[in-house]
């Protein structure tokens, strides 16, 4: 535990300020115009520790658009609600080596995608969730709102609407699946459901708080009930690793070694097991959609404290 004694808030201020000129080197994502209005020079991080100490640096209490964090949120409940076949039946637990938006693999696999993480793999998640929550949405809110310990947090409807009006792509994902016969309810309705996911509004602080459950063995922050079993948080932690940065997965465990997700609103959350999560925050992406600076300052993070999980 001693990487958790070194924490400070004076530390996440040294490390934002070294990885601070890189926030410009990232590109904003532009294919959700609403995005696009986004600070680029905005950087935050947050730390929640095992003991619920909370850390933080720059811009952590400001929200922004989680994007495809919200994936395992929804394979989360997914988990809540279907036996553990059901969901891999109908998805993979592979990394996909491909962008997060792509359809080459779908079309060779018949409509299964390779993993919960991708946009295929989260669409399918989000029609079993149409299946069998009356409303998804509302739930979604809900589940949120009790992990952070904050009823304020909403969707950003302009960001929702916005991605719908470009869903040509996520569209196309849906249908070809429908094709191949896995993809059970109407797909607009699916769509949207997904791009409300998708543009839930949070801080790095509350997203630590949030994925507290990944690194507490399934229980969440505080004495609400278990959100997954032992075994359910370890299967999510192992797809995170693998899957969790899409095509900069390898790269992303050489450097920093911890299970995480990023959304191309520039959040990227990381998990240590047994010890803390993290939360960081920078709209500037990589060429694989991860955010560029919040990478670097994960790698730092790791590196200062000896704590990639490898
Ligand atoms: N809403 C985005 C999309 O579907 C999520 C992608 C991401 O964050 N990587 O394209």
């Amino acid at each position: 535990m001693s990487a958790v004694a070194e924490i400070s808030n004076a530390l996440l201020e040294e490390i934002l300020h070294q990885v601070r000129p890189l926030t410009r080197q990232g590109k904003v994502a532009d294919y959700i115009p609403a995005l696009a209005q986004v600070e680029p020079d905005a950087l935050g991080i947050a730390v929640l520790t095992h003991d619920g100490a909370l850390y933080q640096a720059g811009d952590a209490n400001e929200r922004f658009s989680i994007q495809s964090i919200s994936k395992v949120l929804s394979l989360t409940l997914a988990q809540t609600r279907y036996q553990e076949q059901e969901i891999w039946q109908r998805v993979g637990k592979e990394p996909s080596g491909q962008p997060f938006n792509s359809l080459v693999q779908l079309e060779l696999e018949r409509g299964k995608p390779r993993n919960p993480f991708i946009n295929a793999g989260a669409l399918v998640i989000c029609d079993m969730l149409e299946t069998r929550l009356t409303a998804p949405r509302q739930r979604m809110l809900e589940v949120v709102r009790q992990l952070c310990g904050e009823p304020s947090i909403n969707y950003d409807r302009h960001v929702a609407r916005s991605e719908f009006d470009h869903s040509a792509r996520n569209a196309a994902i849906a249908w070809l699946m429908k094709s191949f016969g896995n993809f059970e309810n109407d797909v607009p309705t699916v769509l949207q459901t997904y791009f409300h996911y998708c543009a839930l509004s949070m801080s790095c602080v509350e997203l630590a708080r949030c994925f507290f459950y990944l690194a507490n063995q399934g229980r969440p922050l505080g004495d609400a009930p278990s959100m997954l079993t032992v075994r359910q948080t370890r299967q999510v932690n192992a797809l995170l690793i693998t899957s969790g940065m899409y095509d900069g997965a390898g790269e992303f465990a050489w450097r920093v070694g911890m299970p995480a997700k990023s959304g191309v609103g520039g959040g990227i959350i990381a998990v240590i097991p047994g010890k803390m999560t993290i939360a960081v925050w920078s709209p500037g992406l990589d060429a694989s959609g991860n955010s560029l600076a919040g990478t670097a300052a994960l790698e730092l993070f790791s590196e200062r404290l000896g704590c990639s999980i490898f």
